[in-house]
């Protein structure tokens, strides 16, 4: 079976064909600046990369050329499309209207529109993507797999804001979570990794990229995570600000003119890692400043992986300890500075790191960095969500 894994973006759209035996990517690339000027289409296949710049004014001619690639003699790793068995696009939020996968139908997607309120800045580009595959693959059956259903299983009392109940109801307004795909993955490859049911393990996984969350399983199932609402909320991130109260972002509004709006594009593009040093959203920009002295750099790096420790300390207790702590995406795989500042005097909690293990180089594969006598597990496991998304609709399928 052949899977169609796409993330669509507004301006940009990521792919990649999964052969389901192997579990591995047959081909994989991204179409940029879809509908502005200078539209870029990278494919990698058969060893080779294949650059084909063009114009792409929207997400049907993107898709439209993705395809005859997938086709092609030199570039192509099928012969027609008939060889693949399904679609399945990431969409990012859910709201409680959809708990898991779900095939795309008429009805579905006017559900998905619906919803559209709830993540103005990814679910309208999900959309696009989905209906520029539905016009160009008439009758394909489709997956929606969306970042929140892993988190669908917190308990009221995680999930709830303290508002007025009624407004909850009517407006649905709670934690969602996101990055579920990458938490579901990271969490089951560690327990196969530890060779243990997931059932028996308590786990606290840590997506730490250019947006970062961390999440409590227990028995496999999600019970807690830091995003809320939106992806705004948690620790602190590249350009988001993480947890701030409401009543500052409200003085912060009123002080520097901003409409609530814009109050909330600050917090989500101005703030976090950037706008704490003032130099970069990149830890490793920021890094590098902190090695040459810049004390607003080591600044956000200190409170990046304050807030880290603070969350992972939060969910030992929500799990009643863990037996297992994973570091994934951009910087939990790479950063092993960052790791062990976050993990650094947690060792009456259990966690120690062994430093030699921790320099290890990221080549793809699960490293254990526990010391010896860690009674928890750090693990280093790089995430793959397309290859949840293949399997989730290979899985409705
Ligand atoms: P996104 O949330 O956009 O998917 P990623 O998971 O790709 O982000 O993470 C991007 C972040 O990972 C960047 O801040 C980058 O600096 C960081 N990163 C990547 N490689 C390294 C590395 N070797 N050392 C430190 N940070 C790294």
């Amino acid at each position: 079976m052949k899977i169609l894994v796409i993330n669509a973006g507004s301006s940009s759209l990521k792919y990649q064909l999964i052969d389901m035996e192997t579990e591995k990517a047959l081909a994989k690339g991204g179409c940029e600046r879809i509908g502005i000027a200078g539209g870029k289409l990278t494919h990698k296949a058969n060893g080779q990369t294949f650059v084909i710049e063009k114009d792409l004014p929207n997400h049907t001619e993107a898709i439209s050329l993705v395809l005859s690639q997938l086709v092609d003699k030199k570039a192509g790793v099928i012969r027609s499309m008939d060889e693949i068995d399904a679609v399945g696009h990431r969409v990012v939020a859910s709201g409680e209207t959809f708990t898991k996968t779900t095939l795309v139908s008429d009805e579905g997607m006017k559900a998905l529109e619906e919803l559209s309120e709830l993540a103005p800045l990814h679910n309208p580009a999900a959309i696009l993507g989905i209906n520029a595959c539905r016009a160009v693959m008439p009758g394909k059956k489709m997956a929606m797999v969306f970042d929140t259903s892993f988190h669908a299983t917190m308990p009221d009392y995680a999930y709830m804001y303290a508002i007025d109940y009624d407004d909850y109801k009517k407006y649905k307004v709670r934690r969602y979570g996101f990055h579920g795909t990458s938490h579901k993955y990271v969490s089951g490859e560690a327990a196969k990794f530890l060779g243990k049911k997931p059932e028996s393990l308590n786990i606290i996984t840590c997506h730490l990229g250019n947006g970062s969350s961390i999440s409590a399983v227990k028995g496999g199932k999600c019970v807690d995570t830091s995003m809320g609402f939106t992806p705004l909320a948690g620790v602190p991130m590249g350009t988001r600000s993480g947890d701030i109260d409401c009543a500052a972002a409200e003085f912060l509004c009123r002080k520097k003119g901003m409409s609530m709006e814009e109050g909330n594009a600050y917090l989500n593009k101005k703030c976090g890692m950037l706008g704490i040093s003032g130099v970069s959203s990149d830890f490793r920009d920021l890094e590098a400043a902190r090695e040459e002295g810049n004390d607003r750099a080591r600044l956000a790096l200190e409170m990046f992986a304050y807030s880290c420790k603070k969350y992972i300390g939060a969910y030992m207790a929500a799990l009643g300890g863990a037996d297992c702590i994973v570091f994934t995406a951009g910087v939990g795989e790479n950063d092993a500075g960052m790791r062990a500042q976050i993990v650094a005097g947690l060792e009456n909690f259990g966690i120690k790191l062994d430093e030699e293990k921790n320099k290890q180089k990221n080549d793809g594969s699960v490293h254990d960095v526990s010391a010896a006598d860690s009674k928890v597990k750090i693990l280093v496991i790089p995430t793959n969500e397309e290859l949840v998304i293949a399997r989730e609709t290979a899985e409705l399928l």
